[in-house]
């Protein structure tokens, strides 16, 4: 994670890791900083990282998806139970890649943008936020941390916000799920080219992060 260090960490596969190496995730990721103690003292570093998994829904991954898939429903149920709770609760988006079937690899226009678009796209929506943020001295929504979000005049007004806290009284939601979402919205907001997360962001956070349909 440290070499990863301002850069993507990106795992393929990642029910096939170790579960010590995917619990080791957790901490840095929280932090953006690993400590190793050793018996003669410990020392950290930076880990500060965008971690990337990718994961088939089954081991035998067939190409036809579902419909060809030759594992047990217990089978299935364990490989992806291999992500844990704790490490998928610090994880922002989650999207369902669906098979690609042959006609849509061959078709043509369409809303495909190229990667020169999205990527101006990404320099202005980070450009906004690093300007938003540096009189707090960071420069990413993912680095804000959850109080100072929830607090005048960065709060977002409560009708945006309802569906939100209602998840977190029903206990659907963690509080370190709330504040990711909130600065999932943020971001929304700032590709977006808006100045502020509305109800509608902060609806399509929550759909990103729970991979429910906003
Ligand atoms: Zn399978």
């Amino acid at each position: 994670m440290s070499l990863a260090h301002r850069g993507v960490l990106f795992l393929d596969e990642a029910p096939e890791f170790s579960k010590g190496a995917l619990e080791a995730l957790r901490q840095p990721l929280e932090h953006g900083w690993i400590r190793l103690a050793r018996t003669r003292g410990g020392t950290e570093y930076p880990a500060r990282v965008q971690l990337v998994l990718a994961a088939n829904p089954c081991p035998c991954a067939k190409p036809g998806g579902d419909t060809q898939c030759e594992c047990s429903p217990l089978t299935r149920r364990r490989y992806l139970g291999r992500l844990s709770g704790p490490l998928l609760d610090r994880i922002d988006v989650q999207v369902t890649v669906l098979p690609v079937r042959a006609a849509e690899l061959m078709a043509t226009g369409g809303a495909n943008e190229s990667s020169a678009t999205v990527g101006a796209r990404v320099a202005t929506a980070r450009a906004a936020a690093a300007e938003r943020w540096a009189p707090v001295g960071r420069r990413l929504n993912a680095e804000i941390p959850g109080p100072l979000l929830r607090r005048s005049p960065w709060r977002l007004p409560g009708h945006d916000t309802g569906e939100l806290r209602a998840r977190l009284d029903s206990g659907s939601l963690s509080a370190r799920g709330f504040d990711r979402i909130i600065r999932l919205a943020w971001t929304i907001a700032d590709l977006d080219g808006r100045d502020r997360p509305d109800r509608e962001d902060v609806r399509e956070a929550i759909g990103l992060r729970t991979g429910e349909e906003a």
